[in-house]
């Protein structure tokens, strides 16, 4: 089967006027279709890094991304951001919400850009989803950490993809609505297969998941996914 995520020595370096921040070096990941992955890592060891450069949103200073069997190597930006469009959905840590769309609007984006139909049903059913059935014509201005999270969420799973990479998705959330979008994101696992990968710093969130790897140094360690080393 091919792998749905293939990172092969992966290097990232940032390069600031004065110096170098090294941020992964030399990283292997392969991830199969319909695993559950967690990574953890303290703040500050390049979990977001990591997710940008998976994705195409940042390009690697050496190595190659493969996605579904695709190499992001050598495509521009308007081929890497077909290739997300096809198979991605994120959920970014800072959100990335457009603050001149209501939350219907922001969710119904990726439909309406890849010229899909019924992006306004769709968005309305995928918000009543995530618990925000209510907040439908609200700006992100005008909504919660937490509510903004999940309009976030309710967006990155609109068009179905066959993988979902998530940076802390509960980590505004309080316990209830944490539990309810973990199951959202677990559900879609087991009824369509979709691959899951979660930066987390929830202990819980991770022992759900098929592993859980540490990144330190840059690059990813297998910890076991029942494991009780606290998560910083
Ligand atoms: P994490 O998500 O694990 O907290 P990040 O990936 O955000 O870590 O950051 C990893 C390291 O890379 C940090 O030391 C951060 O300061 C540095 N870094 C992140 N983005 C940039 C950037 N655009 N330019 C320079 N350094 C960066
Ligand atoms: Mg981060």
């Amino acid at each position: 089967m091919t792998n749905i995520i293939e990172l092969n020595e992966l290097c990232k370096l940032y390069a600031m006027s004065t110096s170098q921040v090294k941020v992964l070096h030399n990283l292997n990941l392969h991830v199969k279709p319909k695993e559950k992955v967690a990574i953890i890592g303290p703040s500050g060891s390049g979990k977001t890094t990591l997710l940008l450069t998976l994705t195409g949103l940042e390009t690697p200073t050496s190595g190659d991304v493969i996605i579904s069997g695709k190499s992001l190597t050598g495509r521009d930006g308007d081929a890497r951001a077909d290739l997300r469009k096809q198979h991605i959905g994120i959920v970014f840590q800072s959100f990335h919400l457009i603050p001149s769309l209501t939350a219907r609007e922001n969710v119904a984006l990726p439909v309406e850009i890849s010229g899909g139909k019924n992006s306004r049903q769709l968005a309305t059913a995928m918000l009543d989803k995530v618990g925000l059935g209510d907040r439908h014509d609200h700006y992100p201005a005008q909504l919660s950490g937490g509510e903004q999270q999940r309009v976030a969420i309710a967006r990155a799973l609109i068009h179905g993809p066959e993988l979902i990479v998530a940076d802390e998705p509960t980590g505004n959330l309080d316990e209830a609505t944490g539990e309810h979008i973990m199951q959202l994101l677990f559900d879609l696992n087991r009824d369509s297969g979709t691959t899951l990968l979660l930066v987390t710093h929830d202990n819980e969130l991770a022992k759900r998941c098929d592993r859980t790897l540490r990144l330190h140094d840059g690059r990813l360690d297998p910890l076991a996914s029942n494991s009780t080393e606290a998560v910083q």
